[in-house]
């Protein structure tokens, strides 16, 4: 796990012009002195110094061979799918994140790639469902929105001793947490979108390979399929790379005293937060976490959508939106927004239940999202309490 002084450390001074900042190189070619003969760029979509040093960047945080930067975290996602060919199979958690269930599932299937979704919280389910065909095991820890965390060195010493490869989601977490590759995975991808970018105002998805050998794989289906990140949302993502680790400790700090706090709320049913002691598989997040991250979510004893709607639309700092991983406090009703299109009873069964709220709790300072939640369950209990002796 590197630190904040690493990183600032591994940010490269320009070297033609001595810059600070690393520059953003808008440019899609390079001039040649002769045939072949230039920089080490040529076009932009194969090489660009801006998202070059961002690979660089990534490849060093997250203990890995190489780095790739791609326009959104589903491109990243999608390089790696690519490895794959027609009749191998993949083994994936269940809990996965929506839009890569899409793509494995609507996009991959009609090329006959096969995918299976288990339980990976205990590790041995995975040895369970491997066949001669299996290639790829998909992993997330934790997982969106409950959190749930699996074992990710058990899963590699399995995948290891079957010559499968291991893929990890590490989003959630973000590599100033959890440094997938030291535990035994072959690669990470990161929605940098989320806590890498930081500040809510890009799109952007990492891979990183812990071998060259794999690297120059990803390098070829990046150049191949030319899913690229641009050279100013680079330079965005090593903007908010530079500040990882202090966010991601505050936000994990707040989240942990919030989910404290909620775990006391006379309204509230479960707590889902991977730093509680009562979470499932605690002592698993203590050892492969150096954070908890800043990911919260609860659900109602009223399991009513209505009541938690009132309660999202009367908090004032948490604002109302997808996604997750950003400076500014967010919050959603995951059975409404990023998971209604999963079938209820599927949705139940991971916890997904119609009052489950998430949220991303940013950086403001958590005396004030401890009251801005204070009062939106506040105006809830009230509303309860009204309803129940008939006065509406
Ligand atoms: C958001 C997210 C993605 C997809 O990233 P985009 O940048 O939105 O394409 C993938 N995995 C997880 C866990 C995510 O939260």
């Amino acid at each position: 796990m590197k630190t904040q002084t690493q990183i600032l450390q591994s940010i490269p001074v320009d070297p033609l012009t001595g810059s600070i900042s690393v520059p953003i190189y808008q440019t899609s070619t390079f001039v040649q002195e002769a045939p072949g003969i230039h920089k080490g760029y040529d076009y932009a979509r194969s090489n660009n110094p801006t998202r070059a040093v961002l690979e660089d960047i990534i490849a060093n945080l997250e203990s890995g061979a190489a780095g790739f930067a791609f326009a959104s975290g589903l491109a990243a996602i999608d390089a790696v799918i690519k490895l794959l060919q027609s009749g191998d199979e993949v083994i994936a958690v269940d809990d996965i994140y929506g839009g890569a269930y899409r793509l494995f599932t609507h996009v991959y299937e009609k090329f006959g790639i096969t995918f299976n979704y288990i339980d990976t919280t205990n590790a041995e389910n995975v040895r369970k469902k491997i066949t001669p065909k299996t290639k790829l095991i998909w992993l997330e820890s934790p997982t969106n929105p409950t959190l749930k965390v699996s074992d990710i060195e058990a899963i590699a010493t399995i995948a290891k001793e079957y010559n499968i490869l291991l893929a990890v989601d590490n989003t959630f977490a973000s590599a100033s947490s959890q440094v997938p590759i030291e535990l035994g995975v072959d690669i990470v991808i990161n929605s940098a979108t989320k806590y890498l970018g930081g500040h809510s105002d890009l799109i952007a998805g990492l891979v990183v390979t812990a071998t060259k050998e794999l690297g120059e794989k990803i390098k070829f289906i990046q150049n191949a399929s030319g899913g690229i990140l641009s050279p100013f949302d680079s330079f965005l993502t090593i903007r908010g790379i530079e500040t990882l680790p202090l966010r991601i400790k505050q936000h994990s700090e707040s989240a942990l005293a919030i989910a404290k706090y909620l775990q006391n709320h006379p309204l509230v049913k479960n707590v889902y937060y991977p730093g509680l002691e009562t979470h499932y598989n605690y002592e698993v997040a203590k050892k492969q976490q150096r954070y908890f991250g800043g990911i919260v979510s609860f659900d109602l004893h009223d399991d009513s959508k209505e009541l938690a709607s009132a309660i999202l639309q009367s908090t004032k700092l948490f604002k109302l939106a997808e996604s997750l991983g950003g400076i500014k406090s967010l919050c959603c009703l995951p059975s409404e927004m990023t998971h209604k299109s999963i079938p209820t009873e599927k949705r139940y069964s991971s916890g997904v239940t119609d009052s489950l709220i998430r949220l991303s709790v940013g950086l403001e300072e958590v005396d004030d999202l401890l009251n801005d939640l204070d009062f939106a369950l506040g105006l809830a209990t009230i509303k309860i309490s009204t309803s129940t002796v008939g006065l509406n």
